[in-house]
């Protein structure tokens, strides 16, 4: 497996990845509306020119989805899975024309350098990079550049999954969602790779009153006002602390051993503060009232007040589970219903598996004394699909080199500027070459 590595140089893969991620940038697939093809044509033309076989698949003409495969032999299959769509990029706020693609003292800027034709394009390079010299797998290797994983309408992998399940049914799967590397305290390098997910939960808050003339307040009963009682109380809601297996093989990672779950955010600042707000969110659900609606003009008192509430449960939890908590929290004395709007996502992967030894691998060679750390990802990724229709052992995972701060490129992602470092590009790519030669050889 190790010949492959050799083969090519690291520039070479760099340098074609770099030109791929411009080109995909400046294919502009703001969803909505999308329009991932003209994205999925330019990858069908890159990757048919190595000689790999693609397929399109459109649920509607102007969304699809391209799979592209190297047929291997009986043994498990490897998916290197990204999405093509990107957020809205209003370029009043960007240094840059956000579709450029434009190169930049080694960085590529646009949007969607982070997140992530960055790793659509280091994926397709891998992949046909392989064909190129020929690599025969032992099961097959597929890339996956799906629609609409921004908006979530079904024309992506969900739909993918559910209409057709061959083309992307996989033993193991490379996604978004990870990659961060951490620069502890005492100069330990850990790079953070996520095994599971929270679940995305929303729910509705309706509260009921009276509506009367504004000019006389007390002759109504006024729902906007019984409603902020409601919002305070969630606001101030801390639920205990909990650790699961993912949060817990991240702290042995880092802290070398598994403190109390009420002492973990406090023990993880003292090594890396970038890292303690994020295990914070990974303790227990959280809460955040986001939508206000009551009413529509300043001279009436609503009689209805609506809150919706961003609610997010650790993998394993269900609606039902956290629901008679969350009335005890809203307490008796202002009346209102309880409505979740969906319930998705929240699923996780084994940590004991070939492919996790494949990361762990790859993060000891990049640099000496470097480790790997498993995590739970705070929001929703398509790994969840996977996990959900084939049982996929699916990790996001795209390291970054350290050279921007994991904090920068946080704050990047949905917003102006987006741009990556071409030494992340170059590391990317290594790992999704190092991953199928590790599990397909
Ligand atoms: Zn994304």
């Amino acid at each position: 497996m190790a010949q492959y590595a050799r083969l090519v140089t690291g520039s070479e893969l760099r340098d074609e990845t770099v030109d791929l991620l411009s080109r995909l940038i400046r294919v502009d697939t703001t969803n909505p509306p999308g329009n991932e093809t003209a994205a999925a044509e330019l990858l069908r033309e890159y990757l048919e020119a190595s000689g790999v076989a693609c397929e399109l698949y459109a649920k509607a003409p102007e969304r699809a989805n391209l799979v592209a495969r190297i047929p291997g032999g009986s043994g498990p299959s490897l998916l290197l899975l990204s999405h093509t769509d990107v957020v809205l990029a209003d370029p009043a706020e960007w240094s840059v024309p956000p579709f450029s693609g434009e190169v930049r003292d080694g960085e590529v800027w646009g949007r969607g350098a982070l997140d992530m034709k960055s790793q659509v394009a280091a994926s397709a390079v891998a992949v046909a990079s392989l064909a190129r010299e020929g690599f025969r797998p032992s099961g097959d290797l597929i890339f996956a550049a799906c629609a609409d994983e921004e908006v979530g309408d079904g024309l992506g992998l969900e739909w993918l999954c559910e209409a057709h399940p061959e083309a992307v049914r996989a033993s193991f799967a490379v996604n978004e969602g990870g990659g961060e590397r951490l620069e502890l305290a005492d100069g330990t390098r850990v790079y953070q790779a996520t095994v599971a997910e929270k679940m995305t939960a929303p729910f509705r808050l309706r509260v009921h009153g009276r509506s009367g003339h504004a000019s006389m307040p007390r002759i109504a009963d006024n729902a906007l006002v019984s409603a902020t009682q409601l919002i305070e109380r969630i606001a101030a809601y801390r639920p205990e602390p909990q650790l699961g297996p993912e949060v817990e093989g991240f702290l042995r990672a880092i802290l070398g051993d598994v403190p109390l779950a009420s002492d973990a955010v406090e023990r993880v600042a003292e090594v890396s503060p970038a890292a303690a707000a994020l295990v914070e969110a990974l303790l227990a659900p959280t809460f955040a009232p986001t939508v206000i609606s009551a009413s529509q003009k300043r001279n009436v008192i609503p009689a209805l007040c609506e809150i919706e509430v961003d609610c997010r449960l650790l993998p394993g939890q269900h609606p039902e589970h956290v629901e008679p908590l969350i009335r005890a929290v809203l307490g008796g004395d202002v009346e209102y219903e309880l409505e979740w709007i969906e319930a998705r996502g929240g699923t996780r992967s084994a940590l004991d598996t070939p492919l996790w030894r494949a990361l762990g691998e790859f993060v000891a060679g990049v640099e000496p004394g470097a480790r790997a750390a498993p995590l739970t990802c705070p929001g929703f990724t398509d790994s969840h699909w996977l996990r959900e229709a084939f049982d996929t052992v699916a990790y996001g995972f795209f390291p970054a080199s350290g050279e921007m701060p994991p904090e920068v490129a946080a704050s990047l992602v949905h917003s102006a500027d987006e741009r990556i470092p071409v030494a992340d590009l170059d590391l990317g790519v290594r790992w999704l070459r190092h991953a199928a030669t590790a599990l397909l050889a």
